[in-house]
């Protein structure tokens, strides 16, 4: 594949990830939008990258209608990070902030705001990262009359004044949620200015109902937000997240990278973070998948000699095996290694938790989400001892046995596995181990249980 065109313009594709509670709808609403832009632009509409989806300009401009004339945008279309969720958002940090440029908050209108719904918000709100609520599931409203083609603001106003009215009632809610969370939020026809305001778009990913309103606000979004706040040079050294770090054949180890800046070619020097600190090494292949129509044949990748942001793509190099998912891989261009090297282990060394003398132990599997769950530990108040990425082992119980109170000999682990032998180290310890890959209720389960203890310290003393 060749690089598109577009890309080599000012701006490059905005990043979009979708976060939200579970069954609210994020991945049907994803696989809607795929599916508009397949049905719109018919072969080559969409790009299949390496965890991403790339839909371009002139599709979404098909599909939102009137509401995006493309003459008016300078980006080449939107990115798509097919992972929903926030532990992918969480994951995939670029420098200082998230990877994501903008994101769409799912929230089903009948359900309103749930935990996970709370948490997306606190994350998107410490990250500075822009977003629009789709209020999704427009369609179960009772008595709701489906109208997929006409802009969401007029299939609204065609409901009976029963419906409109309940659909307002459930919009005011999450409203309502979202201005606890300190944000000004309205329905996106009353909203002027997007980056003030958040927009809610009643949408239905059943229907489609909505879809193109949501595209036309992400654009707008990215149009103000990129041009007015970001400085992207594409031509400049790549620089990338880990999403996964996968074994291909032929390849040996390969990462899965999410390109956010830059540009990437075949011999490249790179530095990676690992789980020992950085890695030096030299980019052998750049693999992007195969057009779908092209899949029949033996091989599912691609080789190209380059790459530039944004996209998503699977690099080939010696020594990756160490690669930490959510750590930075940046190409080192003409600058000295070292510094380069220094640059990884700074942003490295960022996430990495600063600790305090007495506390628990916390183990995560990726970078980003230790950073999330370390936030929230802040928030909770919980004093933390140690920090760091990967399973549970021996060691950290020891090191979770040291704390002075019983309520602080507990590790929380977060979409980890427990080695078997500290499990066992953990029971004789009496060291208490929290697994969960929610962070919220993670959380919630450490503190029933220091109530608990608190509460029969008290009963011992009356
Ligand atoms: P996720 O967990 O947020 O990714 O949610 P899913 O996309 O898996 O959706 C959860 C359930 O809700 C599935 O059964 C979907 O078919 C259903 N669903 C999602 N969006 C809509 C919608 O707009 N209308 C209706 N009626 N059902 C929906």
């Amino acid at each position: 594949m060749s690089p598109d065109p577009a890309q080599t313009d000012a701006f490059r594709t905005p990043i979009v990830a979708v976060l939200g509670h579970v069954d609210h709808g994020k991945t049907s609403l994803l696989d809607k939008i795929r599916g508009s832009a397949v049905i719109e632009g018919e072969s080559g509409a969409i790009t299949q990258h390496i965890g991403a989806t790339a839909v371009p300009l002139d599709v979404v401009s098909k599909i939102a209608g009137d509401l995006v004339d493309p003459e008016e945008f300078d980006l080449p279309g939107l990115l798509f990070i097919d992972t929903p969720g926030h532990h992918a958002f969480t994951t995939l940090r670029a420098r200082g902030g998230a990877l994501a440029d903008i994101a769409i908050l799912v929230v089903d209108v009948t359900d309103g705001f749930q935990p996970q719904t709370h948490e997306a918000v606190s994350i998107l709100q410490d990250s500075e990262t822009p977003f629009v609520v789709a209020a999704n599931k427009v369609d179960t409203i009772p008595g709701w009359n489906p109208s997929p083609d006409a802009p969401i603001r007029a299939s609204y106003e065609a409901q009976s004044d029963r419906v409109r009215g309940d659909l307002d009632e459930r919009l005011y809610e999450i409203i309502g949620d979202l201005s606890d969370a300190g944000f000004s939020a309205d329905f996106y026809w009353r909203v002027k200015n997007f980056r003030q305001n958040v927009g809610v778009i009643p949408v239905s990913a059943e229907t489609g109902e909505g879809i193109p309103d949501l595209l036309a606000v992400l654009m707008g979004l990215s149009q103000r937000y990129m041009g007015e706040e970001m400085e992207v040079d594409i031509s400049g050294p790549g620089a990338g997240t880990v999403l996964e770090v996968t074994e291909e054949r032929g390849f040996g180890s390969t990462l899965d990278v999410i390109l956010y800046d830059g540009t990437i070619e075949e011999g490249d020097e790179i530095v990676v973070g690992g789980t020992q600190g950085p890695i030096v090494t030299t980019v052998r292949a750049l693999l992007q998948p195969r057009d779908l129509a092209e899949i029949r044949t033996e091989k599912r990748f691609e080789q190209v000699e380059s790459v530039s942001a944004a996209m998503g793509l699977k690099i080939a190099a010696p020594d990756l095996k160490e690669a930490l998912s959510g750590a930075p891989v940046r190409v080192v261009g003409d600058r000295e290694t070292e510094a380069v090297v220094e640059a990884v282990q700074e942003e490295l060394a960022e996430v990495a938790v600063s600790t305090e003398e007495e506390g628990i132990v916390v183990k995560a599997d990726t970078l980003g989400s230790l950073e999330a769950i370390a936030n929230s530990l802040r928030e909770a108040e919980i004093p933390i001892l140690r920090a760091e990425v990967g399973d549970i082992a021996p060691r950290d119980v020891s090191v979770a046995s040291t704390a002075d109170e019983d309520t602080h000999q507990a590790i929380l682990g977060f979409n980890v596995d427990v080695h078997d032998d500290a499990a066992e180290l953990a029971a004789e310890s009496d060291v208490r181990l929290f697994m969960d890959d929610v962070i919220y209720q993670l959380i919630e389960d450490y503190e029933a249980y220091v109530e608990n203890i608190h509460r029969r310290q008290r009963e011992a003393v009356f």
